[in-house]
């Protein structure tokens, strides 16, 4: 028997575009073996879930006179909460779901800088979550309808 042309592969494409897209597998594999577990404790690996859906946003701290309010912004990484009682301040990073995106120079004026004052900074995080948590959930959500 001969064939015209080789069997063409499918079915392994991914859809690419979205780097978030990629860590809906992983993301079931990982929920499986943490309902597996009594007690449920965050994991590493779902800390990176919430670190991978700041991926691609614009920056939630919106500093007045200090974020370039650029919706495409490429500096935007995941900014960790550093107030106390999200688990940050004492030389540990705050847990990953105390993150929102940034810009380099919001996250610099946050982290960095002396410019805040205590109360300023807080106000500050407590925004940036506040404007993030509903988007995030949004975004996480639609990673789980995907499977
Ligand atoms: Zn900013």
């Amino acid at each position: 028997m001969k064939r015209g042309a080789p069997m063409k592969r499918t079915g392994f494409k991914r859809k690419s575009g979205s780097p978030f897209s990629s860590l809906a597998n992983r993301g079931t594999a990982l929920r499986r073996a943490a309902m597996k577990r009594r007690m449920h404790k965050p994991t590493v690996e779902e800390g990176a879930l919430y670190l991978a859906a700041c991926r691609g946003e614009p920056c939630y701290l919106l500093i007045p006179g200090v974020c370039r309010l650029d919706p495409h912004d490429k500096t935007v990484v995941p900014c960790h909460s550093n107030l106390l009682e999200h688990g940050g301040g004492m030389g540990l990073k705050a847990h990953h779901q105390f993150t929102f995106p940034g810009c380099d120079v919001c996250h610099f004026w946050l982290d960095q800088s002396r410019i805040p004052t205590k109360q300023q900074r807080r106000a500050a995080t407590h925004a940036a979550l506040a404007r993030w948590r509903p988007v995030r959930a949004r975004k996480m959500a639609a990673v789980e309808g995907a499977q």
